[in-house]
């Protein structure tokens, strides 16, 4: 039985031969590569673009590919990477739309690229507007499209670009059952910032329902031109002919693979969770502003707000040099606002006379060696989460109790070269912890400079710390066993100087007792209560705790 894919296509795609592009050699060994008439010189390009940029990339992005399936929780012949989503609606109406007999169908307001990629293919688009309240017509839409006869391909957008509004999937299964003989692309290029899940599995088991992801809102690589279409393999098989060879360039897929490198993940999901927190706090804010008429929240990464007086608000942000999208013919007064850092989000906030209020001081560390790639993210003024995986398990009880301790929030995560043994792992991890901890403490106004000491059974431990800004280490204590689990007792000395140095921070400790796992812990939690007592904010949370008023 033939796909409705295949039924759906352009017979000229169907038909068009294999096109045999070399691909990459698969062997590690020393290979002589005259196939592709590439310039064998070393790149003129210098810096971490250099690689071997001289060379075509990888034509399949076969890397790249199987990480994104993973992703989206689906198999690498049910998706294709495109140079964004923007390259997948092209890819679309160049496959399943003959200039001047198809069509497709949208639903304004919402994402241009669906009509302007239809317009430069030649293929009609129907619109079916979204209702007063910018809800979908489910019902006119299915009418148009029955009506019409040559609709091939419909638009959907959920989260709405520009409204935010997010089509339940309930109505998107209707929507699909209701026309079976076209199919339903579902663009969810902001779905990581709404409360519904990804249809993207759904679309693979569907005959004619089609997912857009993208990776340039949710994580951050806009620049990189990364999306992709997910659906049957039917679908993918043919939307992939119509793509040019060798569409993804190198840069760009390294980009990506290094963003989405597991250790990262947590990283992602902490600041996708920050931007949706943000746009609940702006939302609030904003309405209360003056001249605001309403604010639509969404489920996106930005607001759609109404003002009274757009030229008045368009003035204003032309002199504080804030970039803001203005979309009259959605309303008169609709403007979109994109949530961005603490301090966008401030100049945002200044246009309407509102102050952000204080934010959280959160900070991050990216650490890559050869021997360890880490990522941490701390947030002083939230509890949670702690999410620490090193893979020394008594390493991350330490490091938990810390965080716990000293009452923030930390993810740290840690890929190390185990096999070696944990020396690595433990050490780095201890310097990128101190980096974030830096980060976030940022220029030190209003935290404390001293510390403390605790009891445990046996075990005394004190530790001081002045958040000087100069690295200093003094560790008194000795361990008689070798190991605790996997980790090295003779490390603990060592974690507290990389603490010391990446953190910036005088720290004393010392400790007695004769149990080792106690004083071993003893140590990283008189360090947390230290912490704990350092970076909070006393009084006047402007000031630096300091007479020379730096730190
Ligand atoms: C931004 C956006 C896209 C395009 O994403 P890219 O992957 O950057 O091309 C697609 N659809 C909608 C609704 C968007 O807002």
């Amino acid at each position: 039985m033939t796909s409705l894919a295949e039924r759906l296509a352009r017979p000229e795609i169907l038909a068009l031969p294999h096109v045999d592009i070399a691909a990459n050699p698969a062997s590690a060994r020393d290979i002589v590569k005259l196939d592709s008439n590439e310039n064998g010189y070393p790149p003129l390009v210098t810096g971490p673009l250099a690689g071997d940029i001289n060379r075509y990339p990888d034509p399949q992005a076969l890397r790249l590919t199987a990480r994104m399936a993973a992703l989206y929780g689906v198999a690498p012949d049910e998706i294709v990477v495109t140079r964004g989503a923007d390259d997948a609606i092209d890819a679309l109406v160049r496959a399943f739309c003959r200039a001047g007999e198809d069509a497709v169908a949208c639903c304004p307001p919402t994402f241009g690229q669906y009509a302007q990629a239809a317009r430069i293919q030649g293929a009609r688009v129907v619109e079916v507007p979204l209702t007063a309240d910018f809800a979908l017509d489910e019902d006119a839409l299915i009418d148009a499209v029955r009506r019409d006869g040559a609709v091939k391909l419909v638009f959907l957008c959920s989260p709405n670009n520009p409204t935010g509004d997010v089509i339940a999937p309930g109505t998107v299964r209707r929507v699909t059952a209701a026309l079976p003989d076209t199919l339903i692309v579902l663009d969810e290029a902001y779905i990581e910032f709404a409360d519904v899940e990804s249809m993207a599995t759904e679309a693979t088991r569907a005959d004619n329902l089609v997912v857009l992801r993208t990776l340039s809102k949710a994580y951050g690589l806009a620049g990189a031109r990364i999306g992709a279409l997910v659906g049957p393999s039917s679908l993918t098989a043919i939307v992939g002919r119509v793509l040019p060879p060798y569409a993804l360039p190198s840069p760009s897929l390294a980009a990506a693979l290094d963003a989405l490198a597991p250790t990262l993940m947590p990283i992602h999901a902490e600041r996708i969770a920050t931007i949706i927190a943000d746009r609940a706090r702006l939302a609030g804010l904003l309405r209360d502003a003056d001249g605001v008429t309403s604010v639509r929240e969404g489920g996106a990464n930005f607001l759609l707000l109404d003002v009274a007086d757009p030229a008045a608000l368009a003035r204003r942000a032309e002199a504080a040099g804030v970039l803001l999208r203005f979309r009259p013919q959605v309303a008169p007064g609709a403007v979109r606002a994109t949530i961005g850092t603490p301090a966008e989000n401030a100049a945002l906030l200044a246009l309407f006379g509102q102050t952000a209020g204080r934010t959280n001081r959160t900070g991050q560390a990216i650490r890559h060696t050869k021997e360890t790639r880490i990522a941490v993210a701390i947030d002083l003024d939230r509890a949670e989460p702690r999410s620490i995986a090193t893979g020394i398990p008594f390493y991350d009880h330490m490091l938990d109790q810390v965080a716990a301790h000293a009452g923030f929030s930390l993810i740290l995560q840690c890929e190390g070269d185990l096999d070696i043994d944990a020396h690595h792992s433990i050490e780095d991890c201890a310097i990128a912890f101190g980096s974030a901890l830096s980060d976030a403490l940022g220029a030190r106004r209003g935290i404390g400079r001293f510390g403390f000491s605790l009891p445990m059974d046996e075990t005394q431990a004190e530790v001081l710390i002045d958040l000087s800004g100069r690295p200093f280490a003094r560790f008194d204590g000795d361990f008689t066993a070798s190991h605790i689990g996997a980790y090295p007792t003779e490390m603990t000395r060592h974690v507290f100087r990389s603490f010391a140095d990446s953190l910036g921070a005088a720290l004393h400790v010392r400790v007695t007792g004769d149990n080792d796992h106690h004083k071993t812990e003893a140590c990283y939690k008189a360090f947390g209560r230290a912490l704990r007592q350092a970076v909070r904010t006393e009084g006047d949370s402007l000031s630096v705790p300091s007479t020379k008023g730096v730190l």
